[in-house]
């Protein structure tokens, strides 16, 4: 579905992202891993363009969204994001959340966006919360809540930027045990994580990001087992 060739991105004269190439096919899971400041949330907000691109081409089911006459719109409604703060809309119902981007961007009535956003609640198990708002729910529930809105644009890929990390502990293995059932349902996934043995586990391949570039990638078993760089196991070793 995606396939990111020589992807740039500098901040003034900060060189962030340095010629990213990645592929990815439908309902492959990718896991992203790498230490602070190699550019992983970059690359994803370059991804969804919240960031604009400095250079290179982006292309999803092969046309370049970032050629001049492209609808980014409709593109970034088929690009799914979940946060690590969640980013709920505050002052709207949980059940608003979720319809509220499928009336204003895709255009579905009010009816077919609740009964989309309600069969996801269920599946993130978060339907008795639907007249909820988001200050009455966990850090857990919130993300839940974050997953379902997120899927109920029917996207084509989810983009995660590390979606565990702001959560207590006791609330990380629910919202990962979501995250692996998406994966097996056949979600094409791009996953920021520093949770090892979810990325082990779940992940198709492994892509450890470096410096803005990526250094290496493989499959779970290729890279944790057999990482072909220093930079790599000295990650590995303080992650483990
Ligand atoms: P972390 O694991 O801490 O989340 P990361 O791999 O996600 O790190 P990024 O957030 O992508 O890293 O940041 C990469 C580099 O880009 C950092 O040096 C950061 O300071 C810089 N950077 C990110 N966003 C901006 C911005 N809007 N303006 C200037 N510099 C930025
Ligand atoms: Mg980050």
């Amino acid at each position: 579905v995606l396939r990111i060739e020589k992807l740039k991105k500098s901040f003034g004269s900060r060189e962030v992202l340095r010629q990213i190439d990645l592929e990815v096919a439908p309902g492959e899971v990718v896991c992203l891993i790498g230490s602070s400041g190699s550019g992983k949330s970059t690359l994803l907000r370059c991804i969804n363009l919240l960031e604009q691109p400095t250079g290179g081409a982006i292309y999803f089911k092969d046309q370049n969204i970032l050629a001049d006459q492209v609808d980014q719109n409709q593109y970034c409604t088929k690009v799914g994001m979940v946060f690590q703060q969640f980013n709920l809309f505050n002052n709207m119902s949980v059940l608003k959340n979720c319809t509220y981007a499928q009336v204003k961007a895709l255009g579905r009535s009010e009816q077919e966006a609740e009964e989309t956003a309600k069969k996801y609640l269920r599946q993130v198990g978060m339907i008795e919360f639907a007249n909820a708002l988001p200050r009455q729910l966990s850090g857990g529930q919130k993300q839940r809540v974050a997953i379902a809105r997120a899927l109920s644009m029917d996207p084509e890929v989810v983009l995660f930027d590390e979606p565990t990390s702001a959560l207590d502990p006791e609330m990380v293995d629910d919202v990962l045990a979501i995250m692996k059932d998406l994966a097996g349902s056949g979600l094409t996934m791009i996953v920021v994580t520093h949770e090892m043995n979810f990325a082990r586990d779940v992940a198709d391949r492994i892509v450890f990001m470096n410096e803005g570039i990526i250094l290496e990638s493989g499959t779970p078993d290729q890279l944790f087992e057999n990482p072909q760089h220093d930079r790599t196991r000295e990650f590995l070793a303080r992650a483990a």
